[in-house]
């Protein structure tokens, strides 16, 4: 079945306004939400409201050439079904996956496309929000209710990517082009390219690029860590050569990742002069004795402090040792009609300038909330676990794993809120919120994620938009799945934290 089949399959009742629990977004997220519904609350009305004409999130809005996981699919892929194909994927692999889930288990008829919800508000007094949404189709303007909504919009906004603001851009006389929006055709071939950034945006797109391209240079204030290697999961094709069944490779293989990556992130805490080296090491195999490693490629904190790009097949460095791709490591001074003037004098002239520069992070979709009439600032709460919020009841937004891959949260937090629902029915109650101990009223508040754990730029321009962190563990959005995966389904669900209406 192709993703247009999916996808006009339509909900079965489309009169339906009120239901147990909406889901927002019909990405990675949302449908793994939707699905663990399914299976895990049967009894439960939901349906899922996508801004969007289809499924996939990131995956359907991103379009740039050469798109793809930087996360292996084995556990990016949800734990429940098999994913079958090279561990990194590309977008098109991995919204035919999404497809499956949503064919397999019956999920389109809960799906309501073009369906962007515009604000949402509480009331204590009916224990239900209501959800103004706009249609994106008909342009009409529809109201829900629900008893509680699952958050699954994502972290950025979708409508743009960030781009900094540098001097001369308007003089510039070629075409700025921010990933995020590529142009549909837009015609690179043959055309000077330089791609601002470093992240793994740009290395994707590079070498996807760089063949058709006059040249194409990667620009970047200071390196990114990466790691090459080949687009095969050696223990999966040994497993699948033994005849071994499919269900058992796939959680063979996300328990061996996991653990391979969680030994990965301790090095990188106990000793990361000796993983820098051997990063570094892996890299130089690839680019030889003589090309300045040091300076392009060795970046300043220490590794994991921001993501690690897996390079397939070293991709990247094939496009720079054949000529067709090279890295500049300086600052811009500013745009000229034709390219960027570098701090250090040099001027880089280009037809196209890519700026893969990153996301504007988006707080729970910069959707306005209110309780009871008062409207919520989400720099104000106290997140419990980076799932709930202080002051915010019958609500949790689906933040995934940066070190780790998103879906894993999906996953364990599913099972967490589908146990959270049937504890609510078994006490006969219809509110959930989360409140501070009143020994924890006055404790000094962290932010989201503490610099010193994960500080790529997106989180730092807006961290201070974002709920705020308490002292205990359980008022800590940790982003460690090795500890998540035990804690959470070992939460008591009347412990303190919780309270009941
Ligand atoms: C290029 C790129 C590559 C990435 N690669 C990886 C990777 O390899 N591994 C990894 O772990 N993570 C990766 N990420 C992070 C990635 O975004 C997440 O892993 C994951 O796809 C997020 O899924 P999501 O469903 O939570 O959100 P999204 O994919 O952002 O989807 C959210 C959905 O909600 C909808 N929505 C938003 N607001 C509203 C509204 N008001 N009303 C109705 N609908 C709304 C949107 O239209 C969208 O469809 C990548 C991100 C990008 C941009």
């Amino acid at each position: 079945m192709t993703q247009t089949d999916t996808i006009k399959r339509k909900p079965s009742d489309q009169a339906t306004r009120h239901f147990d629990i909406l889901i927002v977004g019909a990405g990675i997220s949302g449908i793994g939400a939707a699905y663990h519904l399914t299976d895990q609350c049967p009894g439960k009305s939901f349906a899922v409201l996508e801004a969007y004409e289809t499924f996939g999130g990131t995956w359907h809005m991103h379009t740039y050439p050469g798109i793809r996981s930087d996360s292996d699919l084995y556990t990016f892929g949800y734990r429940f079904k098999p994913w079958l194909g090279t561990p990194i994927a590309t977008a098109e692999e991995i919204l035919s996956y999404m497809g499956e889930v949503i064919d397999e288990n019956d999920l389109a008829r809960h799906i309501r496309y073009q369906h962007r919800i515009t604000s949402a508000n509480w009331s204590s007094a009916d224990k239900l929000w209501t959800v103004n949404v706009t249609r994106g189709d008909t342009g009409e303007d529809l109201v829900f209710t629900a008893n509680f909504l699952w958050m699954c919009q994502g972290y950025y906004d979708h409508a743009k990517g960030y781009t900094p603001e540098w001097d001369g851009m308007d003089a510039y006389q070629g075409e700025i082009v921010h990933p995020q929006t590529w142009p549909e055709n837009f015609d690179y071939k043959g055309k000077n390219v330089i791609v601002i950034g470093s992240g793994a945006t740009a290395a994707t797109l590079i070498p996807a690029i760089a063949g058709d391209c006059k040249h194409v240079t990667l620009l970047q204030r200071s390196p990114t860590y990466f790691i090459p290697g080949r687009n095969e999961n050696e223990l999966v094709d040994e497993l699948r050569k033994l005849g071994i069944q499919e269900t058992w490779i796939h959680e063979i293989a996300r328990r061996k990742i996991l653990f391979d990556q969680a030994e990965l992130t301790q090095r990188a805490i106990d000793e990361p002069e000796i993983l820098k080296a051997e990063l570094l090491a892996s890299v130089r195999e690839f680019l030889g004795p003589d090309y300045d490693v040091d300076k392009h490629f060795t970046p300043k904190y220490r590794p994991w402090q921001q993501r690690i790009a897996f390079v397939p097949d070293g991709d990247l460095f094939q496009g720079i040792t054949s000529g067709a791709a090279s890295v500049v490591t300086d600052h811009i001074d500013r745009f000229t009609p034709k390219g960027i003037l570098l701090k250090s004098g040099e001027e880089l002239e280009a037809d196209i300038i890519i700026t893969a520069t990153g996301f504007n992070l988006s707080v729970l979709g910069g959707i306005p909330f209110a309780v009871d009439g008062k409207s919520v600032d989400f720099a104000d709460t106290v997140t419990y676990r980076g799932m709930m919020f202080t002051g915010v009841p019958n609500l949790a937004w689906v933040f995934g794993y940066f070190r780790a891959s998103w879906t894993l949260r999906v996953d364990i937090m599913g099972d967490f809120l589908c146990r959270l629902f049937k504890h609510m029915d078994a006490k006969r109650v219809k509110q959930v919120r989360v409140e501070l101990p009143h020994a924890d009223k006055d404790t000094p508040r962290a932010p989201w994620i503490e610099e010193s754990n994960f500080n790529p730029g997106y989180l730092a321009r807006s961290m201070h938009l974002m709920p705020k962190c308490g002292s205990k563990p359980e008022w800590q959005h940790t982003q460690d799945y090795w500890s998540e995966r035990d804690a959470l389904p070992a939460i008591d669900l009347d412990e303190e934290a919780f309270h009941y209406e």
